[in-house]
């Protein structure tokens, strides 16, 4: 389906978009990739709604990328008595592993690892860094805890330890469960939360063993702290802006999110920012002008993807926030601060004959009338690369393989379009250009420019660039055989 923005949009699904009507919808407002998140739903419902997806991707004839983000080692305190106190500034409050229910004075944390790496003077966050405790003595099975901001403490809160590189396996039991269960559904992206570590991207990178894409979620100081690393070891990032903002101060969040976004342009990795973008719309069918705002500045920095999450999953407006989103990027991308600002952050750095290629094809297609940019790729490296370009031309990306047209839904820009195999390089002219005219982006008057790597079918050989008519006849009357 053909877009009129470049920024792709990430839908996560739940309750409030469960059924074949309401994905249907999502998609054709707007929805780019749809979300699966592991921490709510069983695999049964996560089945239905994976198959719906692939359904709606066959009646539009359009590719959907499917990102399945794995819970990670999420830290929860057990349950209370009463269900739930008030702590209050300035008193003590326990936190050890004896399975009894929880007061006013104590609580379960399930995890010896935690007490193992804690030290007196470490933060513990509760509630979405709502309550915070601060470590005065610890052992191997109990922290006893100062308040220091207070608050009510409820059944299986979220625990925060910012202040420590955990000693924990980045996928927990159940992570592993559920690797592979959607490795064998059919995923195209894997996301890793609370990644701390490169180590944390080769572990999932091995067992998913070529199945999906890797996804590393920045939302650790230690994840931060280890990006470069990190990124070069990933094939996407999500700022995951919620438990960053528990994790360090909140006036952190902006810069790390502009820092993330510029080296991911430079990677050529897509990158998505995400969390609370229109977190009223939740309740409402009108975002708040800041929120606006957030989802501007997202679009403003270059980033590849923005992401709705309760908004599509549990709010009572999933559609409208996608078209929000929508309205909000064909507005930005129509600004020419924003050509400014995208290409004044181009990098320069280029080292290979396809960086040539691909720049020279932005060149030549915003120097005379060009359609679109259309690439051949097997991997998808070409795709990202023109991509990282940022051209004022749509991208057209050619291949023969779903999974390269589904996870490049996740890329700036990128249509994706499947094609047969091609051997000859003619006949990639011909496949591009009835793309281009089938898809809405030329007429037969029209002419488009064409990269590609010969032989076919040998990933990262790109060499070739042609300027071609999108006319049949005159292709073959032009081609230089
Ligand atoms: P989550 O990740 O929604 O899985 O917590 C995103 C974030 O923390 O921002
Ligand atoms: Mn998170």
């Amino acid at each position: 389906m053909r877009r009129l923005r470049n920024v792709k949009i990430v839908a996560t699904l739940g309750p409030a978009s469960n059924d074949y009507e309401m994905i249907r919808a999502l998609h054709e407002a707007g929805a780019d990739v749809f979300r699966l998140n592991m921490s709510h739903g069983d695999h049964e419902e996560i089945r239905v709604r994976h198959q719906i997806i692939r359904q709606v991707e066959k009646d539009l004839n359009s590719p959907i990328a499917i990102l399945a983000d794995l819970q990670g080692p999420k830290l929860r305190v057990g349950t209370f008595a009463n269900g739930s106190e008030e702590l209050e500034v300035g008193a003590s409050f326990r936190l050890d592993l004896d399975d009894a229910e929880g007061t006013l004075d104590r609580v379960t944390l399930p995890h010896p690892e935690i007490f193992a790496a804690l030290e007196p003077g470490a933060s513990l966050l509760v509630n979405d860094g709502k309550i915070r405790l601060k470590v005065k003595d610890c052992g191997k099975d109990f922290a006893n805890c100062e308040v220091i901001a207070g608050g009510t403490i409820s059944n299986r809160k979220g625990v925060n330890v910012p202040d420590v590189v955990l000693p924990l396996a980045a996928l927990s039991k159940k992570d592993l469960k559920d690797l592979e269960f959607v490795c064998q559904l059919g995923v195209d992206w894997l996301a890793l939360s609370f990644v701390q570590r490169v180590e944390d991207v080769e572990q999932a990178r091995e067992l998913a063993n070529g199945r999906a894409a890797i996804l590393s979620k920045i939302e650790k100081p230690a994840g931060v702290k280890a990006f470069d690393e990190i990124l070069k070891a990933s094939d996407g990032i999500m700022v995951a802006r919620g438990d960053l903002g528990v994790e360090l101060p909140v006036q952190n969040v902006p810069p790390i999110q502009k820092q993330l976004v510029r080296k991911c342009r430079a990677a050529a990795k897509p990158v998505i920012v995400a969390t609370q973008m229109l977190e009223s719309m939740i309740d409402s069918p009108m975002p708040t002008r800041a929120e606006v705002s957030d989802v501007a500045t997202a679009i403003y920095e270059g980033a590849d993807a923005i992401m709705l999450s309760a908004e599509s999953a549990a709010g009572s407006f999933p559609v409208e926030a996608v078209t929000t989103m929508n309205n909000v990027a064909a507005e930005v991308e129509s600004d020419p601060i924003y050509r400014e600002i995208i290409e004044a952050s181009r990098s320069a750095n280029r080292t290979s004959v396809a960086d040539g290629i691909v720049a020279a094809a932005r060149e030549i297609a915003e120097t005379t009338d060009i359609k679109a940019i259309c690439c051949f790729t097997q991997s998808g490296t070409t795709a990202a690369l023109t991509a990282r370009e940022r051209p004022r031309v749509p991208i057209i990306a050619l291949t023969s393989l779903k999974g390269t047209a589904r996870r490049l839904c996740l890329t700036w820009g990128t249509n994706c379009v499947m094609t047969g195999e091609v051997e000859r390089f003619k006949m990639a002219v011909v496949s591009a250009a009835r793309a281009a005219r089938t898809e809405g982006f030329a007429t037969e008057q029209d002419q488009i420019v064409v990269t590609a790597g010969v032989p076919f079918n040998v990933p990262g050989t790109t060499n070739i660039l042609r300027v071609a008519p999108c006319e049949e006849r005159l292709i073959y009357r032009t081609d230089p055989e």
